[in-house]
């Protein structure tokens, strides 16, 4: 099956019980049982849902795994697969991860004796010299947010197996459209389903797929012993966001191929962030491990004022957190999504005030550039 038919008919398809082609939204939380122990594989929503658990096995196909889990949310989904690690365990992550993945690991899952690194994962070596004995992991965001580096997920993968490590990938900004980091040799795959999965900003929500049996069972004991679960309406509103990801993922890559181009040649931007651009220090890993670049894009005007008079002047891109729906947003990542990490941190990492960070839609984009244009005026 090729990829956007798999998007299509991947996982289970509509019910066979009745023929409807879209599968039922169970809104339930019981099961009957016709004797103690005997039912017809559903017991407890929280254990597993019918509409839960077709969207489990479309992710499961899509990221070509083991098995499927679906979260409450992009963070429930990493907390849970966190919560496979034990109290003195440590994880090495990527330095420039998600703004919430680094609260989580250093404001909570500390206080459980989870202890975390964060290194510039794009560079190998720097992983290989942080890893201890206690050393559980390796977790990878790649492309990251919102500096769009990128990381070679077959080389860490090969890293974390010579020392008996997990890899685990937050694929949230590729999709498995564009990149399978199981295929690549990582252990777990993770999404904020939030973001290009559902693609119309209207759910929030988490997946995760992995690579074995034993991942498979241990993840699943978490899921229901912790209960951060995906409800039937929103799992029901993912399968319909993931049966046009395809489409949707072409279009935003060629309307983002366009916007780079005009920035890049833009006399009021500093620097363009994409991994699609040559120049960009990554961009052969980029283009070896995913078929598309995305469509998130960083570029820099050089202060907080010009980039605050450029959020307040565009009218096509909405001002507003999150990313990879089919209206395109636009947001300044120092005071917005990476507000909760501290101001030094942000300094060290490159994440300057004039960096405005967008999330192309799928609109025409000539209306997205002419938008641009007027703005950077
Ligand atoms: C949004 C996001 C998350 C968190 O997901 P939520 O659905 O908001 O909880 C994690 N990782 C990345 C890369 C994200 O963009």
């Amino acid at each position: 099956m090729r990829r956007k038919t798999k998007m299509i008919h991947g996982g289970l398809v509509g019910d066979p019980q009745t023929g409807a082609v879209s599968t039922p939204i169970y809104q339930v939380s019981t099961y009957k049982q016709d004797g103690i122990g005997n039912h017809k594989g559903f017991e407890y929503s929280r254990t597993g849902n019918p509409t839960r658990h077709a969207l489990e096995e479309l992710i499961k196909d899509l990221e070509e795994g083991t098995a499927g889990f679906a979260f409450g949310s992009g963070m429930a989904a990493i907390t849970a697969v966190m919560m496979l690690f034990n109290s003195g365990d440590h994880v090495i992550l990527t330095d420039d991860v998600y703004g919430g993945t680094y609260r989580v690991m250093t404001k909570v899952l500390n206080r459980l004796g989870i202890d975390s690194t964060f290194v510039d994962t794009s560079n190998l070596a720097t992983i290989e010299s942080e890893i201890r004995e206690n050393t559980r992991a390796i977790f990878i965001e790649t492309p990251t947010n919102p500096l769009l580096k990128i990381t070679d997920i077959e080389g860490a993968a090969k890293i974390a197996k010579e020392h008996n490590l997990l890899t685990i990938v937050d694929n949230t900004f590729s999709t498995p459209y564009w990149q399978t980091p199981l295929t690549l040799g990582a252990d777990i795959v993770l999404h904020s389903a939030t973001k290009y999965i559902g693609g119309h900003s209207d759910v929030v929500a988490g997946l995760v797929v992995v690579n074995s049996k034993e991942l498979a069972r241990d993840l699943h004991f978490v899921q229901n012993s912790t209960g951060g679960v995906l409800g039937p309406q929103d799992s029901w509103l993912l399968i319909r966001g993931i049966r046009t990801l395809g489409i949707r993922m072409e279009e935003h890559e060629q309307n983002t191929a366009k916007i780079v181009n005009f920035l890049s040649a833009h006399p009021a931007v500093k620097k363009v962030y994409y991994p699609g651009l040559e120049s960009h220090p990554n961009h052969d890993i980029a283009k070896k491990q995913a078929s598309g670049f995305g469509g998130m894009v960083s570029f820099d005007v050089g202060s907080a004022e010009k980039a605050e008079k450029l959020l307040t002047s565009v009218k096509y891109f909405t001002l507003a957190e999150s990313l990879g729906a089919v209206e395109s947003l636009i947001s300044l990542p120092a005071k917005m999504t990476h507000a909760s990490i501290p101001t030094e941190r942000r300094a060290e990492l490159g994440i300057t005030d004039g960096l405005v960070r967008i999330s192309v839609g799928v609109e025409d984009a000539e209306d997205l550039i002419e938008d641009l244009a007027q703005a950077l005026k």
